[in-house]
């Protein structure tokens, strides 16, 4: 292949996908454009060089003109190899608009070292814009969706704890006043009446607990340890019952919201103990470490673990791999978690496999 320096370069320029542009300061007007420059903004060499100063700064966007203009004065002072980036929006010759990337340098330099002509290579990124911009506007009109569905299900929740109370009143006064008048049967059914609409009180309450509003209160510095043990106090009589051995390490001081912190600990507590294998004891052991510019918590159960199938579906509202005769519960308190830990701005995952246990971690931020 023989091909000279000139022919070369000449056919890269024209190849590139990129607009390219050489300015002379002195004369004020550009000395070259490539053949994509044409492509992408409708003008020849000669339609921008007709233009006087203001015509051409015209062709750039009322919003962006004040950056343009402090941009074209950086861009003299540049270091011989360093390059200015700017993006704006640029009017192509039919009216429309582009949105420009442009990189520019000093191309060459009188003998006092003083700039006298500029480069620059622009692409035209409209596209990505236009897919960022409806992105945006997806992402706003999901949120507000999805605020009213929770808002939805807040109210459905709050609504339903009338008739509720009214099942739960009703089923007990006719076993107080129809004792002894049931027959078996009757009873049974009663039992079964009273069971569920308890079930589904809890249901609710965990319902309205994870859409209520969380409360304006002020992030507090938090002695985990401290909070652990008031936690641990709580849950004391099913750890009794259950003859579980708690072991905590050693906990940090975070600045957060203490109420979230709490139920982010009584809930994976909670369920380390109630996932306990049928033999055996049942040990729990609370660990912090730092992880960048985050505390990561972990609650690790030797219970009867997780499939790795079901490690994302868990954080799911209602999701429970168990019937609720083998493990009672609602399926609400992960995804209670999850919620919480969105808002801290960290993330909480499992890693267990079935008989082997299973550790649940989440991250804090640190400040
Ligand atoms: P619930 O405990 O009310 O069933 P959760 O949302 O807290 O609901 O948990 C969802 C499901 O994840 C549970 O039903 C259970 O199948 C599984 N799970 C949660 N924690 C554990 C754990 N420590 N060990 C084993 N399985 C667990």
């Amino acid at each position: 292949m023989n091909i000279t320096q000139t022919s070369f370069k000449d056919k890269v320029l024209d190849l590139s996908i990129n607009g390219v542009y050489v300015y002379d300061l002195i004369q004020g007007t550009n000395l070259y454009i490539n053949q994509q420059y044409t492509s992408l903004t409708g003008y020849s060499l000669d339609d921008i060089n007709d233009m006087d100063h203001a015509e051409f700064f015209s062709l750039f966007h009322p919003e962006d003109q004040e950056e343009v203009a402090n941009h074209m004065s950086l861009v003299p002072t540049l270091l011989p190899d360093e390059i200015s980036i700017i993006e704006y929006r640029f009017k192509r010759k039919d009216g429309s608009w582009m949105w420009c990337r442009s990189h520019d340098s000093i191309f060459e330099r009188d003998h006092e070292e003083k700039p006298t002509q500029f480069m620059g290579a622009f692409i035209d990124f409209s596209s990505q814009k236009v897919a960022e911009a409806k992105l945006a506007s997806n992402n706003r009109k999901l949120q507000s969706k999805n605020q009213e569905l929770e808002q939805m299900s807040y109210i459905i929740s709050h609504d339903l704890q009338e008739p509720l109370r009214t099942i739960t009143n009703f089923s007990g006064l006719i076993s107080r006043k129809y004792e002894g008048k049931l027959d078996e049967k009757g009873n049974q059914y009663l039992s079964i009446i009273s069971q569920a609409s308890a079930r589904m009180g809890k249901m609710v309450r965990g319902i309205l607990a994870l859409h209520s509003k969380s409360t304006s209160s002020p992030k507090t510095e938090i002695d985990c340890e401290a909070l652990l043990s008031s936690v641990i106090t709580e849950l004391s009589a099913v750890i009794e019952e259950k003859n579980v051995v708690i072991e905590i390490g050693e906990l940090p001081r975070v600045f957060s919201w203490e109420n979230d912190l709490r139920l982010l600990f009584q809930n994976l507590i909670s369920n380390a103990i109630k996932f306990s294998k049928s033999e055996g004891i049942p040990e729990i052991s609370i660990s912090a470490i730092q992880k960048d510019r985050a505390w990561a918590f972990s609650v690790q159960d030797n219970g009867i673990g997780i499939d790795p199938r079901y490690h994302r579906e868990i954080f799911r509202i209602f999701e429970r791999l168990h019937s609720k005769d083998s493990y009672e519960g609602t399926g609400i308190g992960l995804a209670h978690c999850k919620k919480i830990v969105d808002k801290l701005g960290g993330e909480i995952w499992v890693e267990s496999k079935p008989e082997q246990g299973s550790t649940f971690t989440f991250t804090v931020s640190i400040g």
